[in-house]
């Protein structure tokens, strides 16, 4: 009888060479709403610092800087931004909606960090959709409040990555700090894992 020999398998996996080399104090990995805001806020913490040593943050990220799942978000934002709703209501909600699946810490953070994440990403130059002037906010599945914050109808998420790339493309690559930020789309090749 015939016998298939076992596989061998590797013990180790080797990475292949880099494509190109650079040096920066901090490296955030993603190009979508988390990385590009953590890079922001990190640009910005090092220019305020006044010990400044020229420190730089680089974004690295797999593909084109808006390749992720945030241009695709479409449903719009929660947030406690509208009269009368507190962060409260909306845990109160979310934890209903979540029937037992919430992780309660999430919750909280995402319930009271949430109102002054969309005003941040509002002042980074997201133009989330007005009526005569003020923020419009849907009510919708859940939610006992109106809260939820669209940009051009259903391209939200669109319309953040479009201003967050924007914001890091403006951020200057050198003031007296010299702190910059680079994107791999704009380098000569990009990483990718797995090639
Ligand atoms: C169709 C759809 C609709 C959605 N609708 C909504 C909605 O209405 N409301 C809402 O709040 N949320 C919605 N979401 C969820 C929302 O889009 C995500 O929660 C959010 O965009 C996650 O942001 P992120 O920055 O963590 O991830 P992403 O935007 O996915 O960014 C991840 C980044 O990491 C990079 N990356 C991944 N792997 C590697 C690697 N190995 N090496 C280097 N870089 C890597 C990617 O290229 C990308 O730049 C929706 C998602 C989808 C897909």
């Amino acid at each position: 009888m015939q016998t298939t020999p076992d596989p061998v398998l590797p013990g180790r996996l080797v990475a292949p060479e880099p494509g190109w080399v650079t040096r920066s104090d901090v490296v955030v990995v993603g190009s979508g709403i988390a990385g590009l805001t953590a890079a922001l806020r990190i640009d910005a913490a090092l220019r305020a610092r006044t010990d400044d040593d020229g420190a730089t943050v680089l974004v690295v990220t797999k593909d084109v800087l808006n390749a992720g799942s945030t241009q695709w978000a479409q449903g719009g934002i929660a947030a406690a931004l509208g009269p009368g709703d507190t962060p409260g209501q909306h845990e109160h909600d979310t934890l209903v909606a979540g029937a037992g699946a919430c992780d309660l810490d999430a919750v909280r953070a995402l319930v009271n960090e949430g109102p002054a994440a969309v005003q941040e990403l509002i002042a980074l130059g997201t133009n989330f959709d007005h009526h005569d002037g003020v923020l419009s906010l849907t009510r919708e599945g859940g939610h006992h409040r109106d809260r939820i914050a669209h940009a051009g109808g259903d391209a939200t998420g669109a319309e953040i990555q479009r201003a967050l790339i924007a914001a890091v493309e403006a951020a200057p690559p050198s003031r007296s700090s010299s702190t910059h930020l680079r994107s791999t789309c704009c380098a000569p090749s990009t990483v990718r894992w797995p090639a």
